[in-house]
Order: structure tokens, then sequence, then C-alpha cells
């Protein structure tokens, strides 16, 4: 059956589609972090629809909030509703103590994407200035901005007519760079504070606090202050991507929470639509307020069932605290990847805070060279015996896990052992 609705989608929908040309199924219903295919054979969810379903698959506790809001209302373009007064109110209440009143909350669209470009365009409003600084091995979206900071040539190439005056600098890679951090935050203070830089200077630096499609990788400790304090020093704003690595996945609300770094303004969304629905938006300092009134518009922004949705799971993480199991099976996780390591030679890094972890597959521990043809064939192993991951990375060759949150100890072990047979079949 997953077969026949495969040929169907190559035949009739637009060839775009991605996920699906790696794990080929056809998926019938899921709860926590079970997927069923219409075969009725049952996966192991580590991909999680690309990092949205942290509280689980149809979680029953935030249905409820689905199920009450739907019968109400729906669609409420902007106007104020209790429900998103309510959920503005817990975002914020959510942000370390001593900042929450220093932001507001503003909703985009439904994607990551349209947050990205809401942010940048505040920027840029704010401060009269046009350039944006990404960095190397960062995901932001697709639309004509986000793709214009989204370092992947693959995504750019023949498009000719991005947003214009973006520069990468070189993020953190721990496990690749020839130095500690200061090699990357020396690149980026010249772009700021060299005039012969040849770069005018920017509106904002945008940057994922830990990446993610880049290959979940953590920067090294004190490198998102150190570029917070440049980019300040310098008068340029600073915004933290957290779309994927926001909603407690790495076992804080934002992830800019587990560092000192404190950015102007955080895109939100994935797992923010509590289990699944379209949400996104903008947490930034009340200082650099510079929207016209209605200078930023959309119909669907913040949908009331989205918002139900997120209050829900919200309501759900602090009632079962999601938080601090985050941070326990993350680290049963990691622990039991550690142990592979050792064992089996191609695996170069294992890294990650939470449940947002990053396996890195080269060729030779010593050379570190990538070894993406390899991680192919795994991830066919795995999704063979019912695990579901992505691959990602500066060279795509780190399997990236992404679980909910509420993952088990008894599926976190059933994932070990379909990745050691996987192993073993690999090496043979
Ligand atoms: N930013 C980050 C960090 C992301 O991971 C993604 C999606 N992978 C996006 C932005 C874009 O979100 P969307 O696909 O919803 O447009």
């Amino acid at each position: 059956r997953s077969k026949v609705l495969l040929d169907i989608q190559q035949e009739y929908e637009g060839s775009i589609v991605s996920y699906p040309r790696k794990m080929p199924i056809a998926i019938k219903k899921a709860k926590g972090s079970i997927i069923e295919d219409v075969d009725g054979n049952l996966f192991i969810d580590f991909f999680s629809g690309c990092g949205v379903l942290n509280v689980g698959h149809c979680n029953d506790f935030v249905l409820e909030y689905v199920r009450n809001q739907q019968s109400e209302l729906i669609h409420a373009l902007d106007f104020p509703t209790e429900n998103k007064m309510l959920l503005i109110q817990k975002i914020l209440d959510h942000l370390p103590k001593d900042i929450r009143r220093d932001y507001k909350v503003s909703f985009g669209g439904p994607t990551g994407s349209d947050a990205v470009e809401a942010a940048i365009k505040l920027a840029k409003i704010k401060t009269g200035r046009d350039g944006i600084i990404a960095f190397t091995g960062g995901y932001h979206g697709m639309t004509s901005g986000a793709l214009a900071v989204t370092s992947d040539t693959y995504f750019r190439n023949n498009i000719t007519s991005l947003m214009p005056n973006v520069h990468f600098a070189p993020f953190s890679y721990p496990y690749r760079s020839v130095s500690d951090k200061d090699n990357e935050i020396d690149y980026f203070k010249n772009i700021l504070t060299n005039s012969h830089s040849g770069i005018p200077k920017p509106a904002a630096i945008l940057v994922e606090p830990i990446q993610g499609e880049g290959g979940n990788i953590v920067p090294e400790d004190g490198y998102l202050e150190e570029l917070v304090r440049i980019a300040r020093d310098n008068d340029v704003l600073v915004i933290f991507d957290e779309i994927q690595s926001g909603f407690f996945r790495t076992g804080s609300f934002l992830e800019f929470m587990n560092t000192k770094a404190v950015p102007d303004i955080i895109t939100f969304s994935k797992g923010f639509g509590g289990i699944g629905f379209p949400i996104s938006g903008l947490i930034y300092r009340r200082e650099i307020e510079a929207w016209g009134p209605a200078a930023h518009i959309g119909t669907f922004r913040a949908n009331q069932v989205s918002i139900a949705a997120s209050r829900g799971a919200l309501e759900f993480i602090e009632k079962y605290n999601v938080q601090e199991y985050t941070k326990k099976i993350g680290e049963y996780f990691i622990k039991k990847l550690y142990r592979l390591q050792e064992d089996f030679d191609f695996i170069g890094d294992v890294r990650g805070r939470g449940m947002m972890i990053g396996v890195e597959i080269v060729k030779d521990v010593l050379t570190k060279e990538p070894f993406p043809e390899f991680v192919t064939i795994f991830r066919d192993e795995c999704f063979k015996r019912g695990l579901l991951f992505e691959v990602g990375g500066h060279y795509n060759n780190v399997i990236r896990f992404v679980p909910p949150l509420i993952t088990t100890t008894k599926i976190v072990d059933a994932a070990i052992e379909i990745l050691e047979e996987a192993i073993t079949i690999c090496t043979k």
C-alpha cells in the first residue's frame, strides 16, 4: 500500500518532494514517538516531522486543547483573543525573570521562513541598514530572504535575485575547527570592525544557537557570547534563529537560556505548534520596536487552533516536568551513542544538547574525511529495521536525531539496538 501511494505521489505531486525519497513510507497514523505506515509497519520516529513533535505525535493532553478550541474559534486574523493573550503571557513567563519584561511577542505567518523574513525586516527597519551576517552551515528557510541567509548553495544555484548584502561568517564547529573558537571569532570581528573588510555595516547577525540542518552542531563554549558582545559593541542587532532549537528541544525553553548570550530578536516556529500545527513568530526587545502600525501584515498569522495547541503543549511540559526529563533522556541517549562510538571506527563525533543530537560519520577518525556514502546505506538499513532519522550537516554526513522529548528509555534502547544491527550489516 505504501508503494502504491508513493507511486501516485511520484506521478502527480510536484517533484519538489523531499523526505519520502529518503524514507519511503506512506504514513497512516502516529502516537508519541511511533509512526504506523499504511501497511501496519511501525517506525521509531527520531525525526519528529523535522524537529516539530516535541511532546509527541497526537498528544492526548494537547488534543483536548485543540478540540475545545476548534469548536469555538479557528480563524481570527490578528484580533486579540483570550487564547492568544494567554499564549503571549506564557511565552514571556518562560523567559528568564530579569529580562522577560523587556520583550514582546509577535506572530508571523505559519512557517519558520515567515518568522525569519519578519526578523530580517524588523532589523532593517530599526537600523536603517541593509546587510545581514549569516553563518556557514546555517539553515533559515526557503523564501527569498530566508534562502539568502541559508548557506547551502544546492538550494541557491541558478537563483540570482536573492536578497543582496548577505555575508557568511564561519560558524564555530568544535569537531572540525583547526583551533579553538578564536579563528571564527577573529573572522567575524574583522567583518564588523575592519574598515577594509569591504562589507558595509550590517543591520544584524542571524545565527542558530545550535545548528540544526547544519548537523546539530553545538558551538564552542563562549562563542555565542563573543558574537553578541562584538555585535553590540558595533551597534549591530543580534537575531537568534531558535526555530529548531526552541520549545525545550535542548532542555531549556530556548537554547540561548543555556548560555550567557542574550539576543535582540528570537525566531520561533516548529515545536511551538504543539503537535504539528503551523505557527511562527518573533520574541524581540521592546526597545527595538520599529514596526509602523500594520507595517507587516498577513492573513494566516497565529491561527487560534495552533495557539491553543501551543498552550496545551506548554501546560503539558510544565505539568509533567518535560524540561527535566529532556535533559535526562538526552543524557541517557547520548551516553549510549558514546558507547557505540567506542566500538565503531566510522563515528567521528557524537554531540548535542538535550534531544538534539548529532552523530558525524567519517572515513577515518584521524583525517575526519566525511563519509556521506556510508550514511546513505546506513540510513536505509535503519529504515528497514524501523528507525527514522534525518541526515544533514555541512558535508551531508551527520545523522541527526531530534526525537520527541517524551521518548521513553525503552524506545531509546530499541533505537540503539537497530543502530547496532545496522552497523553490523554495514561493516560486514
Ligand atoms: N530556521 C531553522 C533553524 C530551521 O530548522 C528551519 C526548518 N528546518 C527553518 C528556519 C525554516 O522553517 P520552515 O521550513 O517552517 O519554513
